[in-house]
């Protein structure tokens, strides 16, 4: 339902803590309603990932009682559950690669059954009942199967062979410099820092730290790095998206 991305650069001395970022837009994106929130940060080489039903509270006191490290890198997400009931296991992100890869995700996986059989078949043991954990499943596969180690081209591959709506951000411990997204009939925004870069499902999950966004258009992947935000199409062409300025005060 709400998506916030973060990515800082870990030497600059004007830097935010990804948590507080994520939890900042969270709270933005109450207003869309949802069930259960949760968020991953990766950093010291290793994914944390905290995720409750219910309130922002709910995992606020999670998060107080099970702190993560101070990061530069995360990913957060509100739930409006439709596959699978509002519990904290059914909660994103949801982790695959033997928990070194985490997504969160916005939307419904249509073909999310059919990739489930295929994954099965392959040995993956599926701990929850949502269409999101196929597609984290289906990007992990991807990402050791294809050899190049390569995020990007990675969600690119797996992006191709979903169907439905989505809008996916993705963090993995082999790349803790980016998040990657992609989108499919579900909407993602870029959001322009100074040596920081945000996602957003929409402009709130950023908006107390920058004005200046890129909207994504259909079927794009984009790669923010502190320092870059490069954007193509599922074939991996570059692309453009749309840029322009929130004009209203938050
Ligand atoms: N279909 C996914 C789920 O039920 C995502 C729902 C959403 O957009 O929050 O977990």
């Amino acid at each position: 339902c709400g998506i916030v991305g973060y990515i800082g650069h870990p030497s600059a001395s004007r830097e935010h803590d990804a948590l507080e970022v994520l939890m900042e837009g969270l709270r933005r994106l109450e207003y869309r309603g949802y069930d259960s929130a949760g968020v991953a940060v990766v950093a010291d080489g290793e994914l944390h990932h905290r995720k409750k039903a219910g309130k922002l509270a709910n995992l606020a006191a999670e998060l107080e009682e099970r702190p993560v490290p101070s990061a530069q890198v995360g990913i957060g997400h509100t739930r409006w559950a439709t596959h699978g009931g509002p519990t904290d296991l059914n909660a994103h992100p949801h982790t695959a690669d033997e928990g070194r890869l985490a997504i969160i995700h916005n939307g419904i996986i249509e073909n999310y059954a059919e990739l489930r059989e295929e994954l099965l078949a392959k040995g993956v043991e599926f701990r929850s009942e949502t269409d999101t954990e196929v597609a984290a499943h289906l990007l992990a596969d991807v990402y050791r199967t294809d050899g190049e180690q390569d995020l990007t081209r990675s969600l690119q591959l797996a992006s191709r062979r979903l169907e439905g709506a989505f809008t996916i951000l993705a963090v993995h411990v082999d790349h803790p410099d980016r998040v990657v997204a992609s989108r499919r009939n579900s909407p993602l925004v870029v959001g322009v820092g100074d040596g920081e870069n945000f996602l957003g499902s929409d402009v709130s999950g950023f908006i107390d730290f920058t004005k200046e966004a890129i909207e994504l258009e259909q079927d794009q992947v984009v790669t923010i790095t502190a320092d870059s935000i490069e954007i193509t199409d599922f074939q991996g062409e570059a692309a453009e998206g749309k840029a322009f300025t929130v004009d209203w005060d938050a």
